[in-house]
Formats: C-alpha cells, sequence, structure tokens
C-alpha cells in the first residue's frame, strides 16, 4: 500500500527519491570527475543496512518510486543486497518502481538478478558509439562491455533508456548514428545538457555545453518531431520522432522552469539529503540514522528537511560562471 506523501511548503507531493549508493565508479567522464578524482573515506559511507533503512525511512513517507545511482551504483560490493532489500517494497506494493542508472559496465553480470528483484527499466549512460571515442569521454570505459551489457537487460526483460550527455564537437558528430542504433534496438533515448558540477579538473565547462535547443533544431531538419505531454515531476521533455516512431527525451535543467512540478529528492551515500539539484543546500540524515535503531527520528529528520525544499534551482552559464555548484553530480547522483 502506498503511503500518504510527504508534502513541502510549495504544495508538492515528494514520491520520487534518488539515492546514490556510492561515490566511487570504474570510469572517470571528463565532464563528471577528475582523473584524481579523491573519494570519501569509506566509515563516512552508509553501510547497505542504513542504506537499507533510510530508502524504507522514506517508503514509508510515501516515496512510490526510487532511483538508485551513484557513482557506479553497480561497482558497490553486496549492492544485489540492497535491491534484494528494496525489492520487498515492491513486493509489497508500498513501492511502484524500482530503477537504476548505470554506467552498463557491471550490467553483463548483474541484469538478469536485477530483473529477479523486480527492476523493469535501467538507465544507461551511453555518449557515443565509436570505440575511440567512449574511451577518451570516459577515459576508462570500454564500448564494448558497455554493449554486451546493454545486450543482457535487453535478454533479461529490461526496458532499456540511453542517456547521452550533449557535448559541443562530440555529439553533434554522433546525432545520426545515436538516432539509428536506438530506433533499431527500441531503446528510447535522452539527451542530457552539462550541468556545471564539480571540479572537473580542467576549464572545459562553457566549451562542452551544447544546447539542447540546437540539438532539437538539427533534429527537426531531419525528421518530424511531435511533443508529447509525459511529464516525470523533472527536468524532462519529451517528443516523438515520426518517421522512426521513437522516442526522444531532453533534459535541460539549464534553459527551462520544472522546478514547480519538482517531486524528487535526493540522497547521497553519506546520507545528506538534498532537495534541490541545483542549490547548495543541504541536511544531515546519518545523525538521525545512527543516532537510534527506532526510525521515528529518522522520519522527522525527513520531514523537516523536505520543510526546506527550495522553490527552484539556480544554475546560470550567462554569468560566464562554471561549477556554480561546488559537489560531483557522482556524489549527489545523477
Ligand atoms: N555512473 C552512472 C552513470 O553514468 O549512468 C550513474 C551516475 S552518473 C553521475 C548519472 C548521470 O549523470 C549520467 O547519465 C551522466 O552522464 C550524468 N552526468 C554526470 N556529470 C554530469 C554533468 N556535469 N552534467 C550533466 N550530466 C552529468
Ligand atoms: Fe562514473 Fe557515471 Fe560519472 Fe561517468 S558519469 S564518471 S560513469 S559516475
Amino acid at each position: 500500500m502506498i503511503m500518504e506523501p510527504v508534502i513541502d511548503p510549495f504544495g508538492r507531493a515528494i514520491r520520487y527519491l534518488r539515492v546514490s549508493v556510492t561515490d566511487r565508479c570504474d570510469f572517470r567522464c571528463v565532464y563528471c570527475m577528475s582523473e584524481d578524482m579523491q573519494f570519501l573515506p569509506k566509515k563516512e559511507i552508509l553501510t547497505l543496512e542504513e542504506l537499507d533503512r533510510l530508502c524504507s525511512a522514506f517508503v514509508g513517507l510515501g516515496v512510490e518510486k526510487l532511483r538508485v545511482t551513484g557513482g557506479e551504483p553497480l561497482v558497490r560490493r553486496g549492492i544485489m543486497t540492497f535491491f534484494e532489500a528494496m525489492g520487498r517494497h515492491l513486493k509489497s506494493g508500498a513501492l511502484r518502481e524500482l530503477t537504476l542508472t548505470t554506467n552498463g559496465s557491471q550490467l553483463e553480470k548483474y541484469a538478469a538478478d536485477l530483473a529477479r528483484v523486480g527492476v523493469r527499466r535501467v538507465n544507461v549512460s551511453v555518449d557515443t558509439l565509436d570505440a575511440d571515442r567512449f574511451k577518451r569521454l570516459t577515459r576508462w570505459g570500454r564500448l564494448d562491455q558497455v554493449l554486451r551489457g546493454i545486450a543482457a537487460a535487453k535478454e533479461a526483460g529490461l526496458r532499456v533508456k540511453i542517456n547521452a550527455v550533449a557535448l559541443k564537437g562530440e555529439t553533434d558528430e554522433e546525432l545520426w548514428d545515436l538516432l539509428a542504433w536506438c530506433a533499431r534496438e527500441g531503446h528510447d533515448l535522452t539527451f542530457i545538457e552539462v550541468m556545471p558540477m564539480g571540479d572537473i579538473g580542467n576549464e572545459m565547462r562553457l566549451d562542452q555545453f551544447w544546447s539542447l535547443r540546437d540539438l532539437r533544431a538539427q533534429m527537426a531538419e531531419r525528421f518530424t518531431i511531435t511533443d508529447l505531454a509525459e511529464r516525470t515531476g523533472g527536468p524532462a521533455r519529451y517528443v516523438r520522432l515520426e518517421e522512426t516512431g521513437q522516442k526522444v527525451g531532453f533534459i535541460t535543467p539549464l534553459s527551462h522552469n520544472f522546478c514547480e512540478s519538482c517531486n524528487r529528492v535526493r540522497v547521497t551515500c553519506t546520507g545528506q539529503i538534498h532537495t534541490c539539484l541545483g542549490q547548495e543546500g543541504s541536511s544531515d540524515l546519518r545523525a538521525a540514522l545512527r543516532a537510534s535503531d527506532d526510525d521515528a527520528g529518522l522520519q522527522d529528520a525527513i520531514r523537516a528537511a523536505i520543510r526546506l525544499k527550495p522553490r527552484g534551482h539556480d544554475f546560470d552559464y550567462s554569468r560566464g560562471v562554471a561549477g556554480k555548484i561546488t559537489r560531483h553530480m557522482s556524489h549527489t547522483g545523477g
């Protein structure tokens, strides 16, 4: 049974939690991390049991959709224990959807287990289908391994959505290949604008940025584009390409305002709750989690944090200020 949701001060019902289960990753994508990324000390990071308690507390407060992310969620040791634990909320009907965002490197190993515990859809990040470019953009990744992971996910009956970050001088050269591959394979495709998150060890941010308005304009030269009414409570907007019938999403946190319908909060692997991706503010839930085995204090801390959810975000490239939000995407979870 789905619980009554917590309502924030702007009347938004919080139904969606994204949880980052690790800040670590087996890739070093150029827009996400620096090559010599410093990770958090292990003792800062919530144990799998603590993550279970924390997410279950949110489910008890009306969260009906849980997305597991990171860092790379599937590199966390023992992660399937956590997925199994969350699977019990699917079985009880408290959770409507359990899903994850992954770079796909470990999917070949885990796809069948994920399907078994009740995961139905995965988002896999693939910015390019060119093996050399993939290596350059992810620094440590291998395209063939990711493609095998995606094939395994499909084989296990999982629906795959591809996330591609729109990068100037990269994605623009690949747009047609990515679209054609997704149409052929039956994957939905969502483009994401690069966001100014964290120090990535270079000054590339503003050079990397490719506006999705431009991307859409290029697509409109080849395809008939129909806007879809579908909304997820987040920054994604969807269209259909009439010639192929495929669905394409655009995540444009920098150029559109989606905040009035935002239904989500994020929790980091250290138990910080961020009620807005685009604001620095956060509240600590780890102290409440570790203070007592009883969840009442934890649920109070969650309610108190949601009372502080800001009206909207504050990203702005127009002032020429990049890296405005100091934490990395891999810390908060994309
Ligand atoms: N490691 C997993 C993955 O890559 O899918 C999950 C975590 S990753 C932080 C989640 C998403 O955030 C990925 O689709 C990634 O491309 C995106 N991302 C990372 N850094 C970003 C940035 N600075 N701007 C926009 N998207 C970013
Ligand atoms: Fe790792 Fe995902 Fe960040 Fe790439 S985008 S470095 S795969 S966390």
